[in-house]
């Protein structure tokens, strides 16, 4: 047996509603509608997503995907041990028995011949073929299979399929207004409100510079960064320049526009 309390979210993590994701999101779950978030890293997905499973009193189960990663990493395999070949589930079975919310963190990154194992699982099946081992998983009622991706960074050798895209349905995340986002800010980090709001006017500056030169803009979590920085005594600029500007970018110009916005604030 396996023991779904080891998935289970105990404490109820802190997450700020920016619209009415919350109330979607439990509509979609009642209806065990695959769902996709998509927006830029650092947005608060994965706290989301966190935050969702305790509310809906569900175990979680996170994959952070890659490019070499095979369809049996998440689906399972053989393994041999002193007593012959062993049957491991991987993640994705694990979470199809016990009823969990599986989440597949930039499932982008997977190779797409890895994506459509997850097909069966997102329609009217709701199944898991383990072809190696000769077993056809039919999910928990309860499971639900959420998935992130980052449409920044898509081109036309990675992008998910049309087929893959179109069994789930989306939910746009992107960085909160200033006022929300100045509130997530102190709260994580510890930072007064005052700095938190500078922090963030840095960020806005940062993101009108996203396709004119930056690839992606200064996330919400680099603004906690900042603020972890400087709420244990680190000088401001410093802390601004080591979460803020130095991640983004090596370009001397644009290192150097950067660090002008923050001497702006601080
Ligand atoms: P993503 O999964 O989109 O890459 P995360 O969920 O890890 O990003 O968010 C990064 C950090 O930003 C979180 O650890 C949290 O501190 C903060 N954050 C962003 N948005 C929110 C929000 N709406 N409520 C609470 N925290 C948030």
């Amino acid at each position: 047996m396996i023991d779904s309390e080891q998935y289970r979210v105990t404490r109820e993590p802190y997450y700020r509603p920016v619209g009415d994701e919350v109330r979607l999101f439990e509509a979609a779950y009642a209806a065990r509608m695959p769902v996709m978030l998509k927006g830029p890293t650092g947005c608060g997905k994965t706290r989301f997503v966190e935050y969702m499973a305790f509310k809906l009193g569900r175990p979680l189960i996170t994959v952070a995907c890659n490019e070499d990663m095979s369809a049996s990493d998440l689906v399972g395999r053989f393994l041999l041990d002193a007593n012959g070949t062993r049957w491991q589930d991987g993640p994705l079975t694990t979470a199809a028995r016990i009823g969990a919310i599986c989440y597949l963190d930039e499932v982008v990154e997977a190779r797409q011949d890895t994506t459509v194992v997850i097909h069966p699982l997102t329609d009217h099946r709701r199944t898991l073929p383990l072809d190696k081992k000769g077993e056809l998983v039919s999910a928990h009622p309860d499971f639900q299979l959420v998935i992130s991706y980052n449409p920044g960074y898509q081109n036309l050798l990675k992008d998910l399929k049309p087929s893959t895209k179109q069994r789930f349905g989306a939910l746009d995340f992107s960085y909160p207004d200033g006022a929300v986002e100045t509130e997530v800010v102190a709260h994580e980090s510890g930072v007064d409100v005052e700095t938190a709001a500078k922090l963030v006017e840095i960020a806005q500056r940062a993101r009108n510079l996203k396709g004119h030169g930056l690839d992606e803009g200064i996330s919400t979590r680099l603004l906690v960064y900042a603020g972890q920085l400087i709420a244990k005594g680190v000088e401001p600029r410093a802390a601004c320049r080591m979460t803020l500007v130095r991640p983004l970018t090596d370009d001397p110009d644009m290192r150097d526009t950067l660090d002008a916005a923050v001497a702006t604030f601080f």
